[in-house]
């Protein structure tokens, strides 16, 4: 689960991480407000929205008077803004940060995740913040440094010496630099996140380091022990269909191809997803049903799976293991009854009682393609999504 750059700095500074003083606003009238309270020589009005990139796109704006605070919340909340991270459809903007503005020395990068590799905390760091680290990352990767935590001693000295070597800080920015690492990784494992990215870290001209930016994503398993970090979630900000995916504890995750899948267990479905890539097409979703598929979960998936205007066919690849394929057939046929069948559909049924559910899948005169394996119910549906193209 993702939150915004305000709720994120709020996270960070429950631990002691400093950050610039902000205030949230939701309307030009607040932000007006906020801006008068910081009363600073310099506000920057940035809009909150999930996605990076917001500096280069028009969406964070450092100016200097009440007027430009107005101006620039007018011109912001309400408007798309489109990064090099919320692809083209962009993002719409219903919430701003009013900040404190920040005379910088310097910019870095510095980020904090899970490492699956070495099952550690690993932080990241580099010179070379404020811009897009992806470029540095394929230009310049010895201006990357990067460094894991090993559970049993936690932040080391060594750790923050690095980190100072790494970004040239000496003296007291040096110590400061130990201090924010050893904070941002208590934050880190107490809130179960999963990645953390603060770009930019700055030097302040005065000799302070803090962080500019913050975005923050947290362990979806570990949401139940955090209703702090629950309450911050933005709907508007999440995919309609995955909101109602998880209404009927679907694991359902919107992509952008044209074959809308319907599967039960993770890797069955995984499995789908890489044989229609093979067959030449590409999925339009990943959807788990989960092992106990109820026709009232076969048809809220049928929904969601027809609701998106780029799904071309549909793709139905059941093993009825607990679940029957007969029972899982009848699930299938009253959902296109109930929600029509606006394309192709393949089904693949396979395991307990196959027979009586293909039987009824025949039976049923819907314009149900009923396949043999996996191999043949991808090919015809990328056959069919291609002949309809
Ligand atoms: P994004 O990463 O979405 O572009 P940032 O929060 O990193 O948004 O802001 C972009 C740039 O705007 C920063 O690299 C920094 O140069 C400048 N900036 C952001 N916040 C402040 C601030 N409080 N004071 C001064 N400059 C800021
Ligand atoms: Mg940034």
């Amino acid at each position: 689960m993702n939150i915004h750059e305000y709720q994120a700095k709020a996270v960070l500074r429950e631990f002691g991480v400093p950050t610039p003083r902000g205030i949230a606003a939701f309307s030009v009238e607040e932000a007006v407000k906020a801006a008068n309270e910081l009363a600073s020589a310099v506000t920057v009005v940035k809009a909150q929205i999930h996605a990076g990139g917001r500096g280069k796109a028009g969406g964070v704006k450092v100016v200097k008077t009440i007027e430009d605070v107005e101006k620039e919340a007018k011109r912001l909340l309400g408007s798309i803004l489109v990064t090099h991270q919320t692809g083209p459809r962009g993002k719409e903007v219903h919430r701003l940060y009013i900040e404190e503005g920040s005379a910088i020395d310097k910019e870095f990068y510095l980020s904090a995740l899970v490492d699956r590799g070495t099952g550690r905390v690993s932080f990241v760091v580099s010179t070379e913040g404020g811009m897009d680290i992806e470029h540095v990352a394929a230009e310049t990767p010895e201006k990357i440094v990067s460094f894991s935590i090993d559970p049993a001693t936690g932040v080391m000295p060594h750790h923050g010496r690095l980190v100072a070597r790494t970004l040239g800080l000496k003296g007291d920015l040096a110590k400061q630099a130990d201090v924010l690492i050893g904070k941002l990784h208590e934050a880190f494992l107490a809130k179960d996140m999963s990645m953390l990215e603060i770009n930019p870290l700055v030097v302040t001209k005065d000799g302070k380091l803090i962080c500019l930016d913050a975005k923050v994503s947290f362990d979806s398993n570990a949401l139940y022990r955090h209703p702090d970090i629950v309450a911050l979630r933005d709907l508007t900000e999440e995919d309609e269909k995955e909101i109602e995916a998880s209404k009927y504890d679907l694991n359902y995750i919107a992509l952008d191809g044209t074959i809308g899948c319907m599967v039960n267990g993770a890797g069955l479905a995984m499995a789908t997803m890489d044989i229609i890539k093979l067959y030449g097409e590409s999925p339009a979703n990943f959807l788990d049903v989960g092992g106990g598929a109820s026709k009232d979960k076969v048809t809220a998936a049928f929904k969601i799976i027809t609701a998106d205007p780029n799904v071309k066919g549909i793709l139905i690849n059941i093993f009825g293991g607990i679940m029957r394929c007969d029972v899982i057939a009848e699930g299938v046929i009253a959902a296109v009854k109930e929600v029509g069948l606006p394309v192709p559909l393949v089904v693949r049924l396979e395991g307990t009682n196959v027979e009586l559910g293909k039987k009824i899948i025949a039976e049923s005169g819907l314009n149900v393609v009923s396949a043999d394996d996996l191999d043949d119910a991808a090919q015809k549906i990328v056959k069919a999504v291609k002949g309809a193209a």
